[in-house]
């Protein structure tokens, strides 16, 4: 049985940069993802800030980038818009993750692929037994990068499973695009959720929904992803593919170490609670995890409380979440006027709120609606702020 410092199980952004970062340090590093080809299929919106990058210390190549964007423009019902000037890439995002693994790969990491981790046991001699559709692997440490579904989190019962919203998209071709992450807070359409028009190479954008309808059972995200593209006069145009998947909404997991593990990125419940950005948050928490496991290994400590030292990390650096679950709770219980009031108030470019302008914001919307204020207005608007890529938000 082959043994490793470090098991990483799965090998999506937070997976393959756990992997390269240990790898990186030296230690010795073995992947498994269950599917064939890394990245594939693609079950996400595609788009990192450039700030995430710096941070992560990657360069892209060229393959990788379908396009490159200015920021985030909001749109509110009433078709008020604000845009938040921050640059970043649509990638493709299969392109860019087996980029990060052939770096891992260059470093030493080896990956299993096609390989499911199906078990995991404590060794009576020290580490990790995990058992694979394709036979066993020891390791010292642990790193679980599973997605929502959380391996580890089931595992060694670290909390409860997370929640779950259905995000869906199309790409569609001939999308008129401005070089910008069109965000849209449009209730009618994706109750406690959004809409986005992400534009990609050639003029084909992804346009997708995230929502939580509280009727679950006749809330059908596809049929009104439709009419959203028809009411932007986009109907008719080309649909190249239709994909997406599960984004965790409830946030971290009530743990995410134990002894010899971590969890990192979806499986910890890490993404951005208001537009759901997980991608930054993935491979920041792989870069803290893979920390901690070098410098457990060189201690030879893999004690409970020496891998507690991973929650430290991680809630010093991301932001509260209650804070912008309390914002965009505000937020989703607002109605589609409110919320044009709000659009209607904000300036054209939102990227830096000095003192002065968010004190004239305030005394237009006291002017225009005051009862905003006890509907959380303010809160609502620190959601917002949360969402940046400085706070992790993409
Ligand atoms: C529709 C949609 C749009 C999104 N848009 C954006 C966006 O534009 N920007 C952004 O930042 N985020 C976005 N996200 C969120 C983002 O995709 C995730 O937060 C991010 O991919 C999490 O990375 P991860 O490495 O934690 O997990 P994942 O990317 O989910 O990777 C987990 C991997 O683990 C593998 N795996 C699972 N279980 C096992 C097992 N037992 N054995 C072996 N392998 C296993 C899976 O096959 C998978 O490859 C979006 C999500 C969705 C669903």
């Amino acid at each position: 049985m082959d043994e490793f410092d470090v098991v990483v199980i799965g090998s999506g952004p937070g997976g393959t940069l756990a992997a390269l970062k240990s790898a990186q340090y030296g230690l010795k590093v073995a992947v498994v993802e269950e599917h064939p080809i890394i990245g594939e299929p693609v079950h996400c919106g595609e788009c990192l800030s450039s700030l995430a990058l710096k941070r992560m210390e990657l360069e892209l190549p060229k393959e990788a980038i379908a396009a490159e964007v200015k920021g985030v423009r909001i749109v509110f019902p009433n078709n008020t818009q604000t845009v938040a000037y921050e640059g970043g890439y649509v990638l493709h995002k299969q392109i860019f993750e087996q980029h990060i693994a052939t770096l891992a790969h260059q470093n030493g990491a080896r990956f299993e692929l096609g390989v499911r981790a199906n078990e995991v046991e404590r060794r009576a001699s020290g580490g990790w037994l995990v058992k694979t559709s394709k036979g066993e692997l020891a390791a010292k440490v642990l790193i679980d990068a599973s997605g929502y579904m959380g391996f580890l989190l089931r595992k060694l019962q670290l909390g409860n499973m997370h929640q779950i919203a259905s995000g869906i998209q199309f790409e569609i071709e001939d999308i008129p695009q401005e070089g910008l992450l069109d965000f849209y807070i449009w209730p009618e359409y994706a109750p406690e959720g959004y809409l986005w028009m992400i534009p990609k190479a050639n003029g084909s954008a992804n346009v997708g929904l995230s929502a939580k309808a509280k009727d679950r059972a006749s809330f059908n995200a596809g049929a009104k992803l439709k009419e959203f593209v028809k009411k932007m006069g986009w109907e008719g145009k080309k649909i190249k593919r239709t994909f997406g998947g599960a984004i965790v909404v409830s946030g971290p997991a009530a743990k995410t170490y134990a002894g010899g593990a971590l969890l990192i990125g979806d499986a910890a419940g890490f993404t951005s609670p208001l537009f759901e950005g997980g991608t930054q948050l993935a491979m920041t928490s792989g870069k803290m995890a893979a920390e901690v496991a070098m410098k457990a290994i060189s201690a030879g400590n893999y004690s409970e409380e020496f891998f507690s030292q991973y929650e430290g990390m991680w809630k010093k650096e991301f932001p509260a979440y209650g804070k912008i679950i309390r914002g965009k709770n505000a937020l989703y219980a607002l109605t589609d006027a409110e919320l044009g009031q709000i659009g209607s108030v904000l300036p054209v470019d939102i990227s830096s709120v000095p003192p002065l302008t968010a004190i004239k914001i305030g005394m237009n919307v006291a002017l225009k609606n005051p009862a905003l204020f006890g509907k959380g207005f303010v809160s609502a608007m620190k959601a917002f702020e949360y969402s940046r890529a400085e706070h992790y938000g993409w």
